[in-house]
């Protein structure tokens, strides 16, 4: 047995050129050189455009680590979809099994062969080539059934990869480009997998099948239904075969960085260097740059790396809601801008002539006002986008300049002078801020006056808004009978800043975290939480206090801890996930475990947890005018949650925002008999009832 497989094995190889003269060889190298300068001539113009960004330092060992994880399991491409991750593994690592057959051939031909002329350590023959073509032939197969199936995905046009633009009339722009684009790029990677294995099919037919050849599987398959052609017209197919395929590749690699195929280096980069934290904790301001320069190297990396795939665009609650906001639109905005600006040009047209030549254009020229105001922060473009492009950052950083240029939204200018004067979004006096201890029923200390175990930052809507104070009295009640030590700052705390530093006013920001980090060190306590998940972010990110609770985790902590005994209630519920305290904080099990623990059940809606969907106050939106919206995304999420069922009578929030918006919500939707808007906590206070009490 041993000895027939060696004997397989022995003459197992194959000549590169075979059969060709040396004129088509040199042609050959020729085509091959002028195919390198060429990828090389415009790889340089977009390295250059990277280089005129600012640095960004995102270079560790652990994002490497992370982006070959996530690059080898493609599992940030089957974010929402399954299929397309299973399709897209096999053609990412069928091109990559196929350019490393192609550089394996090279390195024993130019390198062992031509250049150091040492025939004994040519390698590609006997066992490894029988190896080798195996492994080669499995991953074309799967190269063009991925594909073919993301082919005809394509041809269903779902709704993500309509082009279609949100913010401008049908007639005023064109992007049969961009489709054209996508089309090209896929043909040619299904021509160039077809065409390597006819070739091989070809050659086997030609040589007579040769026994060591079974291991090239397909081309074995597609030698046996051309080999009553005959030899002599398999040759000659083979040899013209042979030129198609090899001047085809060449010209691919010609045109990567003129085509979307340069996604194929850039989401690499891409992947490696982006840092989700980005929106959580934004980057400091650009000072007074202006145009190419005031961005990152690695956002100029962003509008390159954009495959188009439009999941952004798909989830983008601002997008939903009828804004002119697309996040794919913006980035792709950008990138047609900057490349113009660096003379980068696409095979198919854009970057031609920049809109706005004058850089000091881009936010209000380039982007638009309304598109940057129209934001939420609330990151589920970021969440989804499957090779790690930061809008968030990009959108605050193109807001601080409207706000520098004085180009403020009015209800944000509104809210922004009551925070400078008032210290709250309100307006109202500071010494307002803890009224509602007057009827919280329980006794609230000063955690400026004694020490406390919890620092209770409470946050203005649950300070200020009358119906989120009833939520904040609740939480008041339920810790003091969990026997929690627990105090509040009074008229010394702060807004955190969060929001406001989302809608791009950095000096404000500066300020309200000044004034709340001086609150917090003159009081004593030993753990902060907070109601706001907004203000959650800001503690942990932006005041760098890591350990800040939302008030669920800390109530979750006490029914686990029986400090805190619930149960009583039965029915069906569903929950909303936070922006801010679900992809911003990841805490997606402590309401869920609270919910369960009052004995109701969740039923979840369709868009949960990581994939939740936008209430529409995030970023400053709650402040601004939303009238000209075509469906407020509160309104659409009340629907969502209608559909579910007659039986799902209660709306679960954990988020003082979010009480306010889905309350509003469910009277202009004509729900507010169908569905009731409940906090987390008020269903805890519902269910220290001893007796079983149906909701609804
Ligand atoms: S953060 Fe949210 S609202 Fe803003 S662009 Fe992304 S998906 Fe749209
Ligand atoms: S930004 Fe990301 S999610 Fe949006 S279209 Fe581009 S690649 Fe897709």
């Amino acid at each position: 047995m041993v000895t027939s497989l060696q004997a397989i094995a022995e003459p197992a190889g194959r000549e590169t050129f075979l059969n060709a003269g040396s004129d088509a060889v040199l042609t050959f190298y020729l085509i091959a050189l002028a195919a390198v300068s060429v990828f090389l001539a415009g790889f340089w113009r977009r390295f250059r455009k990277y280089r005129q960004g600012r640095p960004s330092g995102r270079l560790s060992w652990r994002r490497i680590e992370r982006a070959i994880v996530d690059l080898a399991s493609q599992r940030t491409v089957g974010k929402r979809d399954p299929m397309v991750r299973l399709a897209h593994f096999f053609v990412f690592w069928g091109f990559l099994v196929l350019t490393a057959a192609t550089a394996i051939i090279a390195i024993d031909e130019d390198v062992i062969g031509l250049l150091l002329d040492r025939p004994d350590l040519r390698f590609w023959n006997g066992a490894f080539y029988i190896g080798y073509s195996l492994v080669v032939d499995v991953f074309s197969i799967g190269f063009i059934a991925g594909l073919l199936y993301l082919g005809w995905r394509r041809r269903q046009r779902p709704f993500r990869l309509d082009y279609s633009r949100v913010d401008r009339a049908g007639d005023s722009y064109d992007r049969r480009g961009y489709g054209l684009d996508d089309r090209v790029f896929l043909v040619i990677l299904l021509f160039l997998g077809v065409s390597g294995l006819l070739l091989e099919g070809f050659r086997i037919a030609a040589t007579g099948f040769p026994d060591f050849e079974v291991a090239s599987v397909g081309g074995w398959l597609v030698g046996s239904a051309t080999s009553g052609l005959g030899p002599a017209a398999n040759e000659t197919a083979r040899a013209i075969t042979w030129w198609v395929h090899a001047v085809s590749a060449l010209t691919f690699i010609a045109c990567i960085p003129f085509s979307k195929a340069m996604h194929m280096v850039v989401d690499v980069a891409n992947l490696t260097l982006t840092d989700r934290d980005s929106a959580r904790r934004l980057p400091a301001a650009n000072g007074h740059l202006v145009g190419v320069e005031s961005f990152t190297r690695k956002e100029l990396l962003d509008f390159d790396a954009c495959t188009k795939c439009g999941r952004c665009h798909e989830v983008c609650p601002a997008r939903a809601a009828g804004a002119p906001l697309s996040p794919r639109d913006l980035i792709l905005d950008l990138r047609e801008w900057t490349d113009a600006l660096r003379g980068v040009r696409l095979w198919y047209g854009p970057g031609a002539e920049p809109r706005h030549r004058d850089e000091r254009q881009v936010a209000g020229g380039v982007i638009p006002a309304e598109t940057l105001w129209a934001c939420t922060t609330c990151m589920a473009c970021m969440e989804v986008c499957p090779v790690g492009i930061e809008h968030v950052p990009t959108i605050v950083g193109l807001r601080r300049r409207l706000v520098d240029m004085g180009e403020v939204e009015p209800g944000l200018q509104t809210a922004f002078q009551a925070l400078t004067r008032a210290g709250n979004s309100f307006g109202q006096p500071a010494k307002q801020r803890a009224r509602w201890t007057r009827g919280a029923r329980v006794t609230v200390k000063d955690a400026r006056a004694e020490p406390v175990e919890w620092l209770w930052f409470v946050g203005d809507f649950a300070s200020y808004d009358p119906r989120a104070q009833q939520v904040t009295q609740t939480v008041a009640r339920l810790l003091d009978r969990a026997g929690t030590d627990f105090g509040i700052l009074f008229e010394a705390e702060r807004n955190s800043g969060n929001d406001v530093r989302r809608a791009g006013e950095e000096g404000l920001f500066e300020l309200l975290a000044e004034q709340n980090r001086e609150a917090l060190a003159a009081a004593s306590y030993r753990n902060v939480f907070t109601t706001d998940p907004h203000t959650l972010n800001a503690l942990r990110n932006e005041y760098g206090i890591h350990e800040a609770a939302h008030y669920t985790q800390l109530l979750d902590h006490l029914v686990r801890a029986g400090e805190l005994a619930l149960g009583g209630l039965s029915g069906r519920v569903t929950y909303h996930d936070p922006c801010y305290l679900g992809r911003y904080a990841e805490e997606y099990e402590a309401p869920r475990r609270l919910i369960a623990a009052t004995g109701l059940e969740v039923i979840e809606m369709g868009r949960c947890r990581e994939n939740s969907f936008c209430c529409g106050a995030g970023g400053g939106r709650i402040w601004m005018d939303d009238s000209g919206l075509t469906e407020r995304p509160s309104e659409s999420r009340i629907r969502e949650a209608v559909a579910l069922g007659d039986d799902v009578s209660l709306f679960v929030v954990a988020c003082p925002k979010d009480l306010v918006m889905y309350t509003d919500a469910v009277k202009t939707t004509g729900n507010e008999n169908r569905l009731e808007v409940v906090d987390v906590a008020s269903l805890l206070e519902r269910a220290t009832e001893t007796e079983v009490v149906p909701v609804g």
